[in-house]
């Protein structure tokens, strides 16, 4: 077999593994979609999401849908995740034969819009109507406490700002370049060290459970994205080893 053929093969099996993450939904890929969704999308889905709402919470099966073209989300509840899906594929359909999208504010006041006519949720289609605390410019760049906003451009002078924020909200900015240990020397060493050393865990994620509920917010946030981008491992005693290594324990 010439190089090529391999490709080709090597290829088929991509699209096809392309396919089953598009198409199928739950952990044993169990669900497959009964719809022709578009190539670019994502699909997620489960049977027991958690909706927590203040009229009562409750449990549904559902199917979110990421389109690229027009950039939205879409996501159908039911009683099966095969209702679900139905729901989000009319949804889907209202969209793409919208005559002519009118967006509407409703209660977001960070410039996401959702048209009358289909329902087509729309994260930038107006201007925030919320201002910087610091120089007024319209932005929805990040919230502080008490419901203010900060912009990109002030949130560089740190020491302005850094007693309006909430320190989950410091990681974000951790992401944005800022050093973290320049903004608490050591905020988490005997705290984590505690949780990390005289506990079992089964996953990561308990982890971050057991952090945030300490109001290590920041520390969990990070956790988190770290994990995600491949920088910790996910899993618990590599985790913890890691720690150990990094911290010197
Ligand atoms: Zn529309
Ligand atoms: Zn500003």
């Amino acid at each position: 077999m010439d190089l090529i053929h391999i490709i080709i093969i090597i290829l088929r099996i991509w699209s096809d593994l392309m396919e089953m993450v598009r198409k199928t939904i739950g952990k044993n890929k169990e669900y497959e979609c009964e719809y022709e969704w578009p190539n670019d999308c994502f699909i997620q889905g489960g049977d027991t999401g958690l909706v927590l709402s203040k009229k009562g919470s409750y449990k549904t099966a559902f199917v979110e849908v990421f389109l690229n073209n027009p950039k939205t989300f879409i996501r159908g509840e039911g009683a099966t995740i095969k209702d679900a899906e139905n729901k989000a594929w009319e949804q889907f359909n209202k969209i793409i034969n919208c005559k002519c999208h009118e967006f509407e504010r409703r209660n977001y006041d960070n410039g996401a819009g959702f048209c009358k006519n289909c329902g087509l949720f729309k994260s930038d289609a107006f201007e925030p109507t919320t201002k910087c605390k610091f120089c007024l410019n319209t932005t929805y760049y990040m919230r502080l406490i008490d419901n203010e906003m900060c912009c990109k451009e002030c949130l560089k002078d740190f020491d302005k700002v850094i007693e309006y924020i909430p320190d989950f909200m410091i990681s974000i900015l951790a992401m944005e370049g800022l050093n973290p240990d320049d903004i608490f020397s050591s905020p988490i060493e005997d705290s984590i060290k505690e949780l990390l050393l005289n506990r079992t865990f089964d996953s990561v994620a308990q982890i971050t459970e057991i952090l945030e509920k300490n109001k290590n917010r920041y520390v969990a946030e990070l956790f988190k994205r770290n994990i995600k981008k491949g920088e910790y491992p996910n899993q618990p005693d590599k985790l913890i080893s890691f720690m150990k290594q990094y911290y010197q324990w």
